[in-house]
C-alpha cells in the first residue's frame, strides 16, 4: 500500500494535521463486527437492507452518525485506534481526483497518522446518504465499497467510486467535495487471506470488481516468502475505463515471476470467454485441477452471473453456475468477493 504514497508525498500529512482538529473521536478501541445482511436483496444490494443497528424501524428514520463515537475527545498524535468499529463514523474528505471519465478516487482521512482503519484484506465498508427528503421506502440508503488503500502509514483510506447515472450513493458521493465527510461502517469482512494458502490464485474481475483484488495482491506481496502465482483477468469495457490501470502494470512489471496480468477489452475483444479463460487460467478443467488454486470473482451483477453465478449474501456465496462451472469447477474452487 506504500506504493501508492509517492505521489502525495509530505501535502497529505500536512491536511491529515489539519484535519485532525476540525474531526474529532473517542479513544475507544475497536471491535469488529460482521454485520448482519438480509438475504433477498439483489446482489449488489444485499448489503443495504435494514439490519443496520441504527436504524432498525420500517420506514426509513433519518440516519444518524454515531455522535459519541464523532465528536468526542481529540485523540493525541500517540494514540492508536481503528478507525472502523462497527459504528456510523464521518470521515473528513482530504482530496478527490478523476481516475477515469466516470470513476473518482477519493481520499479520507483517518483523523491522525497513527490510527488504523481496522479493515482486513479485501473487506468492504458501508456508505450511507443521510436524507431527511426519504421518497422511495424501498430503496435503500447505503452502498458497499472496497478501499483500495488502506492502512496507509500517512493516515488516509482511497476508494474508488463508479458513477452511475441516477446511483443513488454514488452520485451522492461524487457530489462531494473536499473537506465534507462521509458517513461509514465496517468493516464487512470476507475470506481471510494468507500467504501461500493456495500455489495460485486466478481473478476474474470486471470493472470496480479489480478493487479487492488490489488488496489481496498487495496483503501478498507484503509477506516475502509468499510464492502464489497471481493470474489476473480484468475486464474492462474499453482502453479509457480501464482502473489502477498503472498500479497493476507497475506490480505486474515488478513481480513478473508471480503477478500474470491481462486486461480483456469487451470493445474490441468481447467479453471474457472460455477461450479467453483456456489460455490465461492455470488449470483450465476443474475436474482435475485438486485444491491448488482459489478463483476470485467480483464484478457487477452481469459479470457474476456469466462466471459463478451472484452471492446470496455476504454470508452465502450461493450455487455455483455460469462459465465457470461449465469448466467443471466446483464451490470449493471459488470464491465471489
Ligand atoms: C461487496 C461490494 C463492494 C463494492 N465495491 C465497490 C467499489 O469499490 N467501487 C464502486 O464504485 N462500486 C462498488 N460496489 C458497487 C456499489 O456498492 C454500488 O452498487 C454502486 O456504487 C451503485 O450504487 P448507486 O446507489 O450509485 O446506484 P443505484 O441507485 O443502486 O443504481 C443506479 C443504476 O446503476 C445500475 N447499477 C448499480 N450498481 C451497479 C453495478 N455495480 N454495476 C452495474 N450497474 C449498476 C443499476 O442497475 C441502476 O440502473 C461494490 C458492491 C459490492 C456488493
Amino acid at each position: 500500500m506504500r506504493r501508492f504514497t509517492s505521489y502525495i508525498g509530505q501535502q497529505s500529512l500536512l491536511q491529515s494535521k489539519t484535519i485532525l482538529t476540525k474531526s474529532t473521536i473517542s479513544k475507544k478501541v475497536a471491535t469488529g463486527l460482521l454485520l448482519t445482511t438480509a438475504v433477498t436483496a439483489p446482489a449488489f444490494l444485499y448489503y443495504t437492507k435494514s439490519e443496520d443497528n441504527n436504524s432498525n424501524t420500517k420506514s426509513p428514520a433519518k440516519p444518524e452518525a454515531d455522535k459519541t463515537e464523532t465528536k468526542s475527545n481529540t485523540p493525541s498524535q500517540q494514540d492508536t485506534i481503528k478507525a472502523l468499529n462497527g459504528n456510523w463514523r464521518e470521515f473528513e474528505i482530504i482530496e478527490i481526483t478523476d481516475e477515469s471519465h466516470d470513476t473518482k478516487r477519493i481520499k479520507i482521512s483517518l483523523w491522525n497518522r497513527h490510527n488504523e482503519f481496522g479493515l482486513p484484506v479485501a473487506g468492504a465498508i458501508l456508505i450511507r446518504k443521510p436524507t431527511d427528503t426519504w421518497k422511495d421506502q424501498n430503496k435503500p440508503e447505503m452502498r458497499p465499497y472496497t478501499p483500495v488503500v488502506v492502512n496507509d502509514p500517512e493516515g488516509w483510506v482511497e476508494l474508488l467510486v463508479k458513477v452511475y447515472p441516477n446511483g443513488l450513493l454514488s452520485e451522492y458521493i461524487a457530489g462531494k467535495k473536499v473537506g465534507d465527510t462521509l458517513e461509514i461502517k465496517g468493516p464487512l469482512p470476507k475470506l481471510s487471506i494468507k500467504p501461500n494458502m493456495k500455489k495460485n490464485f486466478t481473478m476474474l474481475a470486471g470493472g470496480t470488481g479489480v478493487t479487492p483484488m488490489y488488496q489481496i495482491l498487495n496483503k501478498l506481496l507484503e509477506d516475502k516468502d509468499d510464492k502464489t502465482q497471481v493470474h489476473l483477468i480484468i475486464s474492462q469495457k474499453t482502453e479509457k475505463d480501464q482502473l489502477l490501470k498503472t498500479e497493476f502494470e507497475t506490480l505486474a512489471k515488478k513481480h513478473p515471476e508471480k503477478i500474470h496480468l491481462n486486461v480483456i477489452t469487451s470493445d474490441k475483444q468481447g467479453h471474457i470467454n472460455k477461450d479467453h479463460l483456456t489460455k490465461l487460467m492455470p488449470c483450465t478443467d476443474g475436474s482435475k485441477c485438486g485444491n491448488d488454486g482459489l478463483i476470485f470473482v467480483c464484478g457487477p451483477p452481469a459479470f457474476y452471473k456469466a462466471y459463478s453465478g451472484e452471492k446470496k449474501s455476504p454470508q452465502d456465496q450461493g450455487e455455483l453456475t455460469g462459465l465457470l462451472k461449465e469448466m467443471n469447477f466446483t464451490s470449493d474452487h471459488v470464491y465471489k468477493l
